[in-house]
């Protein structure tokens, strides 16, 4: 059995002020990109050989430039078009939250799987794995045969996802069977910072989908929250419940109207997981708590939600607090004019700097005299269960004032512990540390006796109904009331 696979993930964040480019995403092609697959050894047995085309990891970041999508595009096409008589079937890692530029209808990953389904018709297998976070649409939807995404926000559960989706691609070529997706469009709009998967309503939704699955005519149930960061005609929430075999098509249909009324029922019980707070007021409940580290995130400038990193408002915030007591931790700023005129000082060595990339009015400028305390990369750490290298860092200390910055070449969030040993410190050494996330992720949420998301303004405002669609379905719940 031959099975060709490909990966393309970007999260377009339309309110991102640069458009995201080849030289923005991390490409590998053949094996090494199998590297990047997290497809554990579901495709071991000796009679499966495997086709890797590409990896294509743009992360999140701004739209993508047309050119740049085309040469992902063409070189996962290329490769089907010349292994379309030898392969059995295709599995592909999407995110589901590209948009392109100049692309009909925007989304690049709707816009791959038609043309692929142009060369190998209707009936070859295809099982996609993708994230929650992705928009779908019947056509989409309807075009594979397995589709499923990660059921834990944020995503803990990548491998265990990918893997699923594999085992039952192999197990569908195998055994002959037909499979068709069922899918239902939610007249519902959240974003992932009001779905964190170990909070209510996700915690029940994931159980209801489990016992869904306990049935063996249903092979797989899933809930895409979408995303909300460019307007879009597929914007919106989306089940999909998947039958092992389409003679289980109408059973299918019927629990895909139970799952998608469940969550539909629960609209207004999406929140905001944890403590949320107005800017002022974060920090100033970070100043006066008891305990340390308390962790801040600036939810405005979430880099895990395709923000840039490079806002200085909450900086600028912590710099014009006067006696200063407690010792903060900016992890990271992302500037890379910075990063660069830093790197040619030695350790030690006092210098004065501009700490803000000045794209806007959140990221301009903040003039300071800082020390130079280390230089490091962010080589071989491990985000979300994928070894990489997250580039180059230098972190500085600010005279005079107990705050550190770790200012960065490009912008990647620090989601875990190491993250920060990797910048020559530890969390221990700090009472408050300043993250660009939206909720905090697992790691710093337990290792923080306080966190706080602070609602500053930025590429990923979290007030959605303040979010201007004019792409969506309508009526759409919370903007229009239903
Ligand atoms: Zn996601």
């Amino acid at each position: 059995m031959k099975i060709l696979v490909a990966k393309f993930v970007l999260e377009a964040n339309a309110n991102v002020p640069m458009m995201s480019d080849l030289e923005n995403t991390a490409l590998s092609f053949g094996e090494e990109a199998l590297t990047h697959m997290q497809l554990g050894d579901v495709f071991r047995d000796e009679d499966i050989e495997l086709i890797p085309v590409i990896c294509a990891d743009a992360g999140c970041s701004g739209v993508m430039k047309k050119k740049a999508f085309n040469y992902i595009e063409q070189s996962i096409l290329d490769a089907i078009k010349e292994n379309r008589n030898e392969i059995d079937a295709i599995y592909l890692h999407l995110h589901g939250a590209s948009e392109i530029e100049d692309l009909e209808a925007g989304s690049g990953e709707h816009h791959l799987l038609k043309e692929v389904r142009k060369i190998v018709g209707p009936y070859m297998p295809i099982g996609i794995s993708c994230d929650p976070h992705g928009n779908l649409c019947k056509e989409y939807v309807e075009s594979a045969n397995i589709i499923r995404s990660f059921r834990e926000a944020p995503h803990t559960d990548i491998p265990e996802t990918v893997q699923f989706v594999c085992r039952e691609l192999v197990k569908l070529v195998r055994e002959r069977r037909r499979i068709t997706p069922v899918y239902r469009k939610l007249p519902l709009i959240l974003g992932g910072e009001q779905t964190v998967s170990l909070d209510e309503p996700v915690k029940s939704i994931n159980c209801f989908m489990d016992a869904l699955e306990e049935d063996e005519r249903i092979l797989s149930a899933s809930w895409h929250v979408g995303y909300i960061r460019h307007d879009t005609p597929v914007a919106g929430c989306g089940i999909v419940v998947i039958p092992c075999d389409d003679k289980y098509r109408d059973y299918a249909n019927e629990k895909a109207d139970e799952l998608a009324s469940f969550v539909f029922d629960r609209r207004h019980e999406f929140h905001y997981t944890g403590i949320t707070k107005q800017p002022e007021e974060a920090l100033n409940m970070a100043l006066n708590f008891e305990g340390r580290p308390v962790v801040i995130s600036d939810s405005g400038d979430n880099v895990t939600s395709g923000s840039m990193g490079v806002n200085t408002f909450i900086l600028e915030q912590v710099i014009s607090v006067e006696k200063l007591q407690k010792k903060v931790l900016f992890a990271s700023i992302h500037d890379v004019n910075t990063y660069q005129q830093l790197m040619s000082y030695s350790i030690g060595s006092i210098v004065t700097i501009k700490v803000g990339m000045g794209i806007d009015e959140l990221s301009k400028p903040v003039e300071l005299k800082v020390t130079v305390k280390y230089k490091g990369r962010q080589e071989g750490t491990r985000m979300y269960g994928e070894d990489g290298d997250y580039g180059g860092l230098v972190r500085v200390s600010v005279v005079n004032k107990p705050i550190d910055i770790v200012i960065c070449e490009n912008n990647h969030s620090f989601v875990e512990i190491h993250q920060i040993e990797a910048c020559g410190c530890s969390l221990d050494d700090y009472d408050i540390l300043i993250v660009k996330q939206g909720y905090i992720h697992p790691e710093l949420l337990e290792a923080g006796k306080l966190c706080i998301m602070s609602l500053t303004k930025g590429a990923t405002l979290q007030d959605t109904s303040a979010l201007d669609f004019k792409l969506i379905m309508r009526p759409m719940f919370p903007i229009d009331n239903i």
